[in-house]
């Protein structure tokens, strides 16, 4: 899932020269709701979770191209060291599989056990993605509390460094001062929305987050980005209430008028989109 600087700016050099007009999302959002002529090909860039390295390697880029962005943000994540629990099952079993013995992650090394995997010795990253693959069927909640009681337990993983990988206040400032850099609400605390029972922490996630960001004093657009693509109906509908139009995970096209809350993109990392001919590949290829 990872882009590198170099493609990125080759992404943004190869769709100027295919004729692209960069838009911001609210604006091409503003058009395609009154019905307004549109660019031709019409390109809105968007980055989910707001890493620290889209301030890093990402916006220098987008300067130089004088592109739009908005970044969706896990509002309560913000400033912290959180890491994302499969960033977190990763590294463990790609970097510290010995632990796995460990009678706190026996619940770890069962799904390893089922996915046929010898235990102790490391696994490569595509083992330790079915793994992840398999705990997907478990809420965030049944996956971030054994993990954080495995931390408490077993002094070897608490130990591990911890540094932010999430952007801070003042990062997202300096981006937004730049005028090219918007914001967008993508939960507080990035819970795969189709697995939350209760009404009013499904609330919190959705509309609360949105407040979060403006407290802030963040530049917020009323757009929502689904955590994983995932919602679920009681989701959609507060979603829609609060919120003028919403990015999935489904890939391809939006063709005007659009469908505002299943607003499509490309998800382009070095693995799709590494060089031209897969970057076009990648958008060539039907949804
Ligand atoms: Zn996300």
């Amino acid at each position: 899932m990872v882009i590198s600087p170099d493609s990125l700016n080759r992404h943004l050099t190869l769709m100027k020269s295919l004729g692209a007009t960069f838009v911001a999302l609210d604006q091409w959002l503003d058009k395609a709701q009154q019905g307004a002529d549109l660019p031709r090909l019409a390109v809105a860039v968007t980055f989910d979770d707001g890493w620290q390295d889209n301030y890093q390697h990402a916006y220098p880029i987008l300067k130089q191209h004088a592109v739009p962005a908005t970044i969706f943000l896990v509002s309560r994540r913000i400033n912290t060291d959180w890491q994302f629990w499969p960033e977190q099952v990763l590294n463990l079993l790609v970097n510290h599989a010995d632990l796995l013995e460990h009678p706190a992650l026996t619940w770890l090394s069962k799904e390893v056990d089922a996915c046929g995997y010898k235990r102790q010795s490391a696994l490569s990253i595509e083992q330790a993605d079915a793994v992840i693959a398999r705990l997907k069927s478990f809420t965030d909640e049944q996956i971030e509390g054994p993990l954080q009681e495995a931390r408490e337990a077993i002094p070897a993983l608490a130990e591990l460094p911890r540094s932010r990988h999430l952007l801070n206040d003042q990062e997202m400032q300096e981006m937004q001062a730049s005028g090219l850099v918007t914001y967008g609400a993508h939960t507080q605390h990035h819970y795969r929305l189709n697995r939350l029972s209760d009404s009013e922490q499904l609330r919190r996630e959705i509309v609360v987050c949105q407040e979060d960001l403006k407290a802030k004093g963040l530049n917020t657009l009323p757009v929502f980005c689904y955590p994983n693509g995932d919602i679920s109906q009681k989701g959609e509908e507060l979603v829609k209430e609060h919120y003028r139009a919403a990015c999935t995970t489904a890939r391809g096209w939006n063709h005007s008028p659009a469908q505002p809350y299943g607003l499509r993109r490309f998800n382009f990392h070095d693995g799709n989109g590494g060089n031209a001919l897969t970057f076009l590949a990648t958008m060539g290829r039907p949804a």
